[in-house]
């Protein structure tokens, strides 16, 4: 099962991708999350993404597209991915058909989180993540039980410095100029599949499970 969620931040990807993933013994690849871990280890690729990150825009396709190649090689993908995240652009997608090809995959289908902007707003500027395991809350809709501290590990809550406002608003209108596209893109090749994302997790969960997992 290779497989893109796609669509704007702040619309559940990488929570749903998470519980998909695991229920299907296959690899979840966010490219911010390891984007994040490259800036904290302070690597090469951290220096280069850091300022396009801080900013809400992209870091450059080339950076992204060789990162993923090199993620897709592992061992824990062959059995099957959820790309969360990626592609962002065009060139990211077509790129993404050729490194498949290269190694006799390809892509099965393409689930859409949809969900409108002042959703978006209230989902990221709402959200915490735990530093310790990467869990997600919101301070309105799922909060801890303990305000700053993680149910599961206890460790400390946070908030993504590109889940500011300000920022919010730049990342939502580079997914329009850059990355929505990406519906036609798919949807002319037969492989998407649109999910409402406005619902709770656990219903976008049984729809995602009902749409996009059924159709492989
Ligand atoms: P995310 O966690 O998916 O919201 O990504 C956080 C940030 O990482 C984005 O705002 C971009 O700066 C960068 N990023 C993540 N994925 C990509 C991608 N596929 N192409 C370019 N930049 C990306």
């Amino acid at each position: 099962m290779n497989v893109v969620f796609l669509g704007p931040p702040g619309a559940g990807k990488g929570t749903q991708a998470k519980v998909i993933a695991d229920e299907k013994g296959i690899a979840h690849v966010s490219t911010g999350d390891i984007l994040r871990e490259a800036v904290a280890k302070g690597t090469d690729l951290g220096k280069k993404a850091k300022a396009f990150m801080d900013s809400g825009a992209l870091v450059p396709d080339d950076l992204v597209v060789a990162m993923v190649a090199e993620r897709l090689s592992r061992a824990d993908c062959r059995r099957g991915f959820i790309l969360d995240g990626f592609p962002r652009t065009i060139a990211q997608a077509e790129a993404l058909a050729k490194t498949l090809e290269r190694s006799g995959r390809k892509l099965d289908c393409v689930g859409y989180f949809k969900v409108d902007d002042d959703q978006v707003v209230e989902r990221l500027s709402g959200r915490r993540i735990c530093r310790r395991c990467g869990a997600n809350y919101h301070v309105t809709f799922m909060p801890p039980a303990v305000p700053g501290k993680c149910d599961k590990c206890g460790g400390e809550l946070y908030q993504r410095d590109d889940d500011r406002a300000e920022t919010i608003r730049e990342r939502l209108r580079v997914y329009y100029r850059e990355t929505a596209d990406l519906v036609s893109f798919y949807g002319k090749r037969g492989l998407l599949f649109e999910v409402d994302a406005s619902l709770s997790p656990s219903e976008v969960t049984e729809t995602v499970r009902r749409t996009v997992c059924c159709a492989l």
